[in-house]
């Protein structure tokens, strides 16, 4: 296994920081809590997202600006809905979309990484591997949880009301299984049961204590 350097959002403290992936329903959030509990620093990529793109956000104004105010709300918010419309009709709009989150993102959870206590750090990341060649400069590893995608759907219908067919179509737009894997530093099977998963977390967590 290669020798971990810390960089970037985990440099502030010079601790190892670590990108968590892995495709919906697969059991991010649940490992994400097993190492907070541990005592990780976990930080949610998603969230700062949200907040960038709510009204009064910082990335507001650089996307009427990118993209018109058609794609901002009543509120101020990023109009989502117009947005997927819009990257499903023109693929390379993502990638500009991309472009103007991505920085932001990075730039904000390195000031909350440098406020947040914890060993080590954990950015939860869903779309990690989605935007690889940004993440991989911004974290010394790569954790992916992995299932088979009839678990994942399983799973998240379980805990929502999306239907199937629903569930089915966001885990055929994300990353394959097989790309996420290519990706791994470090692969957590949650394909057994709660206690598994949990024994693979305390694992992981002295691993990562120790810094790799
Ligand atoms: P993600 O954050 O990747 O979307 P979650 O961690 O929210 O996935 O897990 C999806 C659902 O499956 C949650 O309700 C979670 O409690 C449950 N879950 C996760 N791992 C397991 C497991 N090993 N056994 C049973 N349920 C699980």
């Amino acid at each position: 296994m290669a020798e971990a350097t810390p960089r970037s959002a985990g440099r502030a403290h010079r601790r190892l920081c670590v990108g968590l992936t892995g495709g919906i329903g697969s059991g991010k959030s649940a490992l994400a809590a097993m190492l907070a509990a541990h005592g990780a620093a976990v930080l949610d990529a998603d969230v700062v997202a949200h907040e960038l793109t709510a009204p009064g956000g910082a990335a507001i104004a650089p996307i009427r600006e990118a993209f018109g105010a058609a794609l901002i709300d009543a509120r101020g918010a990023l109009d989502r809905a117009a947005m997927r419309a819009l990257v499903f009709a023109q693929p390379a709009q993502r990638l500009r979309l991309q472009a103007i989150l991505h920085p932001r993102i990075a730039r904000e959870l390195q000031v909350r990484a440098a406020a947040a206590p914890g060993a080590y750090l954990v950015l939860v990341v869903p779309l990690l591997v989605e935007s690889l060649a940004r993440w991989r400069a911004e974290v010394d590893r790569i954790a992916v949880v992995d299932c088979a995608p009839e678990l994942q759907l399983q799973r998240v219908i379980a805990r929502s009301a999306l239907a199937p067919d629903q569930v089915r179509a966001i885990i055929a737009a994300q990353a394959t299984r097989e790309a996420r894997l290519a990706a791994a530093d470090d692969v957590v099977d949650n394909s057994g049961d709660l206690a598994a998963l949990q024994r693979q977390a305390d694992a992981l967590h002295l691993r990562y204590l120790r810094g790799i």
